[in-house]
């Protein structure tokens, strides 16, 4: 059959995202470490909470999240007007992307950046545009020399996904620094709370007009399948996002979980402590049978194998094992795999199956 619809321009150029895989054939119940998920699950006061929103499902939910964003200010220290609610931190990131670029304008990324920063450019139909890396870390001064009239959004992920390495505060202040008044910085928080002493970029949020940050539910809060996120940005930026935003975008199922999980400040730290100490296993653990990694300020690590053939070949050791892990070919590191940090005995079972497939004993 013949058509004459037309999508945009760039929309056929989008390839679909590729998620991390969550079964394996023959296997009932494997240990997914392959999309960076909360090992312990999620609150249990934000499963509750989930549960009793079940007797208002008839009901519209709130437009404004004014409940949420209340909570996530308290809990931040965070002006609640400045924050705004997402379908996941991904609608924000895509809203943005939506009501600041379009065909000609160019939107900027690190080489090894969230496989997402490209879609959201071509779904603007704006044109996107790579900063290399330098040695698997973020390089402010090649992202600054991709920087032209055309610039209109830069999107950096602290800690970087698929990579886990980070920049201090100083670098992206620096950044921040070189960015035109024209042009946002989005610094992309789903990893933020696991990197100690690093706000997400809060207070260059307070001191700019032109920084966004995200932070998402997903991760730490183990609620990706809820999909809750927020941006947090200057007045200006809100209220143009609230323009293009659907008002009924959260459901007052998800409303209710997220309002849950970030009052429950104890399991948050439960999870955190438990993350720092398993990833200091994990990364020990991998260079001890030779295979390097970065340190990672996530909660997931970078493997690198020696080749392509041997990344494959433990990719499916481990699904032989039952564990899923994350090829991260599309990212650029055809030899890599990447492992989410999880319970110490996940770790374990992680760490077996790499000696067996180094043939260690
Ligand atoms: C997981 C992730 C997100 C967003 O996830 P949501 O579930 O949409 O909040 C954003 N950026 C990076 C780098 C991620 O890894």
């Amino acid at each position: 059959m013949t058509t004459s619809l037309c999508p945009q321009p760039g929309i056929m150029d989008i390839a679909l995202y590729q998620g991390g895989a969550s079964s394996i054939d023959g296997q009932a119940d494997p240990l997914k470490l392959s999309s960076n998920e909360n090992p312990f699950g999620a609150s249990p006061k934000a499963m509750s909470a989930v549960a009793e929103a079940a007797a208002g499902l008839h009901r519209y939910p709130t437009t404004d999240h004014a409940e949420l964003r209340s909570a996530i200010a308290d809990v931040h220290g965070l002006d609640p007007d400045r924050i705004i609610c997402g379908v996941g931190s991904d609608e924000i990131l895509t809203l943005l992307a939506l009501a600041f670029a379009g065909p000609g304008d160019e939107v900027l990324y690190p080489e090894h950046g969230f496989s997402m920063y490209r879609i959201f450019a071509l779904s603007a139909g704006a044109t996107p545009v790579v900063a290399p890396e330098t040695e698997r870390r973020v390089d402010v001064d090649k992202i600054i020399e991709k920087i032209t009239p055309a610039t209109r959004l830069i999107y950096l992920a602290n800690p970087a996904n698929p990579t886990g390495t980070a920049l201090d505060t100083g670098e992206v202040t620096r950044l921040a620094d070189a960015v035109p008044a024209n042009c946002l910085l989005v610094l992309d928080g789903a990893y933020a709370e696991f990197f100690e002493g690093y706000d997400g970029g809060a207070t260059l949020v307070e001191a700019r007009e032109n920084v966004v940050m995200t932070r998402t539910f997903s991760k730490l809060y183990g609620l990706g399948g809820l999909r809750v996120g927020w941006g947090y940005a200057a007045q200006h930026v809100i209220d143009v996002l609230n323009r293009v935003r659907g008002p009924f975008n959260l459901s007052s199922v998800a409303l209710a979980g997220a309002q849950g999980a970030v009052r429950d400040r104890d399991f948050v730290d439960t999870c955190l402590q438990e993350n720092s100490e398993q990833r200091v296993r994990l990364t020990g653990g991998l260079r001890q049978l030779g295979i390097a990694c970065d340190e990672s300020q996530a909660n997931f690590v970078l493997a690198r194998f020696a080749n392509e053939p041997e990344a494959l070949a433990a990719d499916q050791h481990f699904k032989d094992a039952g564990i899923l892990v994350r090829l991260v070919k599309g990212y650029g590191f055809p030899d890599a795999l990447r492992i989410t940090v999880g319970r110490a005995e996940d770790v374990s079972c992680v760490l077996e199956a790499l000696a067996s497939f180094k043939g260690v004993e």
